[in-house]
């Protein structure tokens, strides 16, 4: 689950992690409110859950309230990468003397956190990390001891931030290393972290990605979760307690297990073809959970062929293929559908279903081809 760069923020401060004095706004009036609070120059930020919101016009600064409320306005009514605004912070501006990146995320190779830190502050560090690949610093964190200052330290000097602010850079480190822990995240960020014009350490944007796994520990955080910036069939997948995760070749897979559903994609890849999804729709699946995932499925207008990749222990195949033919009855669809069902009652699965005109395979070979031939042909 992503937290907006305001959400963020308020979690960074509660961690000791200095940031600029504002507030999120619903409307272009509430802006001007908190411009004239404020006082002074602000910048409006476009609250969506994407990066890159500076290039896109997202990010405005403003002289006067009366201009906080036109230039909201104008926000209010943006669309950026395709998500709509729905909120603008307002913050006080800073005049900016630097801007470093820092940023913790897990390393799954070391199987630890690992903490980073780059001059090259501001812009996209994936691309830092492509071009400049030295100029991203890191150390790792043992989770049995925690951050230790001179890991701070080392990373405050390599990334060059002069030694006055070592004491407070010392600090945000700590900050964002707990915060990053307390509230089982994978990734903490403030890109950029700023040396102000009048000397202060302050992060400017911030952005959390929490691990859905740990949200029942947070409950006050699930709650805030914004639905309306999540991928609508991931959102759907979700309420049916399917495992979904939208990909970008032509084959919709539904598979029974995570192990199996990425066997499932080596095999289509393997005879050339390109998985549209992943999805584990789990041990001892309904009809009807069946039917939703297929339906999911195909709301993906890439998927040009389904394949059903059915191992039935707990799960029974008669009853999956039940599943099948009551999506086809509530979404007809002309997509081709391919199922290879072995296990607990295969033999009524395969029979019902190749009773309704649908393609059933043998292997899973021989299933991944004849998908893959179906979705060439309807091409
Ligand atoms: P992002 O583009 O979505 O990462 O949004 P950021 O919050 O990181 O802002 C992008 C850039 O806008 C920053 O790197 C700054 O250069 C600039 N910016 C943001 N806030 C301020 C501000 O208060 N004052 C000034 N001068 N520039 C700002
Ligand atoms: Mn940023």
């Amino acid at each position: 689950m992503k937290l907006h760069e305001y959400q963020s923020k308020q979690l960074f401060a509660e961690y000791g992690i200095p940031i600029p004095r504002g507030r999120v706004a619903l409307t272009a009036n509430e802006a001007k409110t908190i411009a004239e609070e404020l006082g002074g120059r602000v910048v409006l930020k476009a609250q969506v859950l994407v990066g890159g919101r500076g290039k896109a016009g997202g990010i405005r600064l403003v002289d006067t309230p009366e201009e906080a409320e036109d230039v909201a306005t104008q926000l209010l009514a943006m669309e950026i990468k395709g998500l709509p605004v729905r909120k603008v912070l307002v913050d006080e501006a800073a005049e900016i003397d630097s801007e470093i990146y820092f940023g913790i995320t897990n390393d799954r190779t070391s199987r630890c956190p690992v903490m980073i830190a780059s001059t090259e502050g501001g812009v996209d560090i994936e691309e830092v990390a492509k071009t400049h690949p030295e100029r991203i610093l890191r150390v790792w964190i043992d989770p049995l001891l925690g951050l230790k200052e001179f890991q701070s330290r080392y990373l405050a000097a390599a990334s060059e931030l002069p030694r006055e602010h070592w004491r407070s850079f010392t600090k945000i480190a700590q900050g964002l290393y707990e915060v990053y822990m307390a509230k089982d995240a994978t990734l903490a960020e403030i890109n950029p972290l700023v040396i102000t014009g009048d000397r202060r350490l302050i992060a400017l944007d911030g952005k959390m990605v929490l691990d859905d796994n740990g949200l029942f520990r947070h409950p006050e955080l699930a709650e805030v979760r914004d639905i309306d910036e999540e991928d609508e069939i991931e959102r759907d997948a979700r309420k049916y307690g399917l495992s979904y995760v939208k990909l970008d070749g032509s084959i919709g897979c539904m598979v029974n297990g995570a192990g199996l559903a990425m066997a499932t994609m080596d095999v289509i890849h393997l005879f050339g073809g390109g998985a549209a999804n992943f999805l584990d729709i789990g041990g001892g699946a309904s009809a009807e959970k069946v039917s939703a995932a297929i339906q999911i499925i195909l709301r993906d207008p890439n998927v040009k062929a389904v394949l059903l990749n059915i191992f039935g222990g707990i799960t029974r195949g008669d009853e999956v293929a039940r599943g099948v033919l009551s999506a086809w009855k509530e979404v007809p669809s002309e997509t081709p559908i391919v199922v290879r069902l072995v296990g607990t009652n295969e033999e009524e699965g395969n029979k019902l279903l190749s009773d309704a005109d649908i393609i059933t395979a043998t292997s899973l070979a021989d299933a991944a081809q004849k998908a893959i031939a179906a979705a060439g042909e309807a091409r």
